[in-house]
């Protein structure tokens, strides 16, 4: 996989699969900018990428706020003056049973992983068609296609970015710009360490391969649909889940 001279933007790359994905675009040597709501950890792992020889920056960004993200891709723009990859990872669980879900709770998380999937999106799609050239790759979940007991607002968002996906994909494929999607089923990073350990043992017997998977396993799908070599691969979704959904 060839990505001399790229750009990406890793959305929520402070921890988990997010790091995993942009410590794997920079050992293929992609310039890299970190964007969490933590600009510590953000600067951290950009600090961490760097070491690794590429051009790598932290940035503050809430994706669910319009202003924060319209700001942040202005001073990339400026910055690396150009966006190749956009990976949307940034995301939030506020599990509960629909008849005792707060309104807040729908709010934060369609809020977060699906209007922060638009706003990136809207923005990158711009620097990406002046090129001619881009990678979108969105990270759901395998809630979106089983559901998930006390996830209807995750599920909804991550359902819904499906739908965003092959839209998009639709929409800017004459540009050279492809637009996938990643599933990842049970994947140990801090948003499944919170779950109680009978439910991870529940959730471990559903899986074909009898193990939960890593943030690596999951970059590896995304660093492949974010590489030229994907370029005839558009609006579709690659499952990673050890077989727990097929
Ligand atoms: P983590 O909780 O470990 O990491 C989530 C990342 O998103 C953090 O970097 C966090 O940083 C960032 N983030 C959260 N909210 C925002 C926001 N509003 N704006 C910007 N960044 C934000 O989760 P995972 O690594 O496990 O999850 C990554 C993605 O993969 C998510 O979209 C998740 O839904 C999805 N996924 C995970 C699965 C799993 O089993 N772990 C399974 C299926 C999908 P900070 O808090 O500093 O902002």
């Amino acid at each position: 996989m060839d990505f001399t001279g790229q750009v990406g933007i890793v959305t929520g790359g402070t921890r988990g699969i997010g790091k995993a994905i942009a410590e794997g675009l920079a050992q293929k040597g992609v310039n890299l900018v970190v964007a969490g709501r933590n600009l510590d950890a953000a600067q951290e792992v950009a600090a961490s990428l760097s070491a690794m020889g590429v051009t790598a920056k932290g940035m503050k960004l809430d994706v669910s706020n319009t202003g924060e993200v319209e700001k942040a891709f202005g001073e990339i723009r400026k910055e690396f003056n150009r966006i190749d990859i956009l990976i949307n990872n940034a995301g939030i669980t506020k599990d509960g049973l629909l008849m005792r879900m707060k309104e807040e709770a729908w709010d934060a998380v369609i809020d977060t992983n699906l209007k922060g999937v638009f706003l990136c999106s809207r923005e990158a799609i711009k620097d990406m068609s002046r090129q001619r050239y881009g990678r979108i790759v969105n990270i759901s979940s395998v809630a979106a296609f089983m559901g998930n007991p006390g996830q209807a607002n995750y599920s909804a968002s991550k359902a819904g970015i499906i739908g965003f996906t092959r839209t998009v994909a639709r929409e800017y494929a004459s540009r050279g710009i492809t637009v996938n999607a990643v599933a990842p089923g049970f994947i140990e990073t801090a948003m499944t360490d919170v779950l109680p350990e009978n439910i991870k043992e529940e959730m471990k017997r559903l899986i074909p391969l009898g193990k939960f998977g890593t943030g690596n396993d999951i970059a590896n799908a995304a660093i492949f649909l974010a590489s030229p070599e994907s370029g005839y691969i558009t609006g579709q979704v690659i499952h990673v889940n050890g077989g727990m959904y097929m």
